[in-house]
């Protein structure tokens, strides 16, 4: 018997064409799904990062985990098929980066307060009312699952300040992709 290494799983970075696109919903909550939430959340505490989705491991289904701490608590939420069902609060501004846009970070605006819809990894609807960090983390993530990254969130000003860096970015990964075809 093989003994299984401890995975984490590679994340795409800017540029890649996966990032952009829209995941597809997860019909059943099955031990493929469940193992894959289990490598998602070990590579984003390695990364380190609070919240990751599964289109940044190029997996193009729509499940995201976040985990951190708050208030000397742990929280950590893994959900199948999230949905925003509605915002309350003011919009505040929070210094934002991502595991797939490294060494670029920038305000993004977002609603203080969310309603959350989606499936537990015991296949049970949850629904949940987020504020503050937790809401934050999760707008995010969920953007991730429609190919929306925080950089597409910005003012124009803002972009642009970043088109350099994000450009040099685009270029490494795309180099990167190439090569991997080369391999496959
Ligand atoms: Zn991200």
């Amino acid at each position: 018997m093989l003994l299984r290494p401890k995975n984490t799983l590679d994340i795409i970075t800017f540029g890649h064409p996966d990032l952009v696109q829209p995941s597809a919903p997860v019909d059943r909550v099955d031990q493929e799904i469940r193992e894959l939430v289990r490598d998602m959340l070990r590579t984003m505490y390695k990364a380190p990062g609070v919240g990751l989705a599964a289109p940044q491991v190029d997996v193009l289904k729509r499940i995201c985990v976040v985990g951190f701490d708050e208030d000397g608590r742990h929280e950590e939420l893994a959900l199948i098929n999230p949905r925003i069902t509605g915002y309350f609060g003011q919009e505040s501004g929070y210094d934002e980066g991502c595991l797939s846009v490294p060494g670029i970070h920038s305000v993004v605006f977002r609603p203080s307060g969310i309603m959350v819809e989606g499936i537990s990894l015991q296949e049970e609807p949850i629904r949940f009312q987020a504020e503050g960090f937790m809401a934050r983390v999760l707008q995010h993530e969920i953007d991730h699952l429609d190919g929306i990254l925080f950089v597409d969130r910005l003012g124009p000003a803002e972009r642009e300040k970043l088109a350099q860096q994000l450009a040099r970015l685009e270029a490494r990964t795309q180099k990167k992709c190439k090569t991997a075809e080369r391999r496959a």
